[in-house]
């Protein structure tokens, strides 16, 4: 059952519940000059298991002792954790009369957490589409290796015309230093639009900008696009807009939701994982009940757990 804090704290962000995919949307602004930014993280649920578990009725029948059996079980699961349940009971042949019933699937989940078992929760996966955070803040989560796949905007391909900035939470408290970053954005974007052009110009003159972008043949034209957006770029700050889609098991999910939702964590990323959290504890709160919420002095949430790094 979905826990109803998470939930309230779900809604008070703006969170909704599309066809049981979780999104938390990220407002855009922009300044006089027409820069857009955003001010927090977005997180959109993109993808989630789906599970036939009916399509292994010849695979139980086979075994002629109520196996098949397994399939009648009154009480359904999520998908993910149906799918996880399946899996670890294969490992004992947990299909008969005296295995865990779904009923009890939150104590046979304890028993797998507090044991360290966690190589069952590699089964599903879950994509985000996350964007309204920081080049910084993608830099740190892409450290996460184990059980990750990561698709991030390209600033080579990308136009600069494409690009939005994030503004941290100390400068939108503050008028001056919002202000500055307003008037920063503004100036990046500009001197982007003229490095491009005098790039543009040079193209012919310096060789290592290729010949000139009025290639006919298209492959040749992206690569010489290529060349200018990639040294134009070098004027992008940390606070540049860095969109990125993530896939990963509840495993690593998990794992990196405790490094990451905490007080040690920077507040960036500390606020995205802790959506990520929500949005993970609702589809799945099995999987993530040994969670609390925990409220910092400096008004941001993060979660704890005594079953850490399964
Ligand atoms: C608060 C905080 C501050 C940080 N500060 C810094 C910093 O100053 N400088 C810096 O460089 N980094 C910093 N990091 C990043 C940190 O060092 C890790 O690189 C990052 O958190 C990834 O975590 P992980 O190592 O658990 O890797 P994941 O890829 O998330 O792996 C999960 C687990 O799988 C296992 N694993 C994964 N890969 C291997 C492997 N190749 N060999 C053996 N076991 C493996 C490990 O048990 C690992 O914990 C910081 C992280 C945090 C949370």
């Amino acid at each position: 059952m979905i826990k109803e804090e998470h939930l309230k704290i779900f809604e008070s962000l703006g969170g909704k519940i599309i066809e049981g995919f979780p999104i938390i949307n990220s407002q855009v602004y922009y300044t006089a000059q027409g820069t857009l930014y955003l001010k927090e993280p977005g997180v959109i649920m993109i993808a989630q298991p789906k599970i036939r578990i009916e399509n292994t009725e010849e695979f139980l029948k086979g075994y002629q002792n109520e196996f098949e059996e397994y399939l009648k079980d009154p009480n359904k699961l999520t998908s993910g954790t149906q799918l996880i349940k399946f899996s670890a009971q294969l490992c004992y042949m947990s299909f008969g009369p005296k295995r865990t019933w779904n009923k009890d699937a939150e104590r046979y989940f304890e028993n797998i957490i507090s044991s360290g078992h966690g190589s069952v929760l590699e089964h599903s996966y879950y994509t985000f589409l996350l964007y309204g955070i920081s080049r910084s803040l993608t830099h740190e989560l892409i450290r996460h290796r184990a059980g990750f796949a990561y698709s991030q905007q390209s600033q080579r391909y990308v136009s600069g015309n494409l690009i939005r900035f994030v503004e941290r939470k100390e400068f939108q408290q503050d008028q001056e230093l919002h202000r500055l970053f307003e008037m920063r954005i503004d100036k990046i974007k500009k001197e982007y639009d003229e490095i491009y052009n005098l790039l543009k110009e040079k193209q012919e003159s310096l060789s290592i900008l290729g010949q000139s972008d009025k290639e006919e043949n298209s492959h040749l034209k992206t690569e010489l696009r290529k060349k200018l957006n990639q040294c134009a770029r070098a004027i992008f700050n940390n606070e540049t807009e860095a969109p990125i889609v993530v896939t990963a098991n509840i495993r690593a999910w998990r794992h990196t939701i405790e490094m990451r939702a905490n007080n040690y964590a920077e507040t960036e990323i500390r606020e995205l994982f802790f959506r990520i959290f929500l949005c993970l504890a609702i589809v799945e709160p099995i999987l993530f009940k040994d969670y609390e919420i925990i409220k910092y002095d400096d008004g941001f949430y993060g979660v704890k757990t005594k079953w850490k790094k399964v």
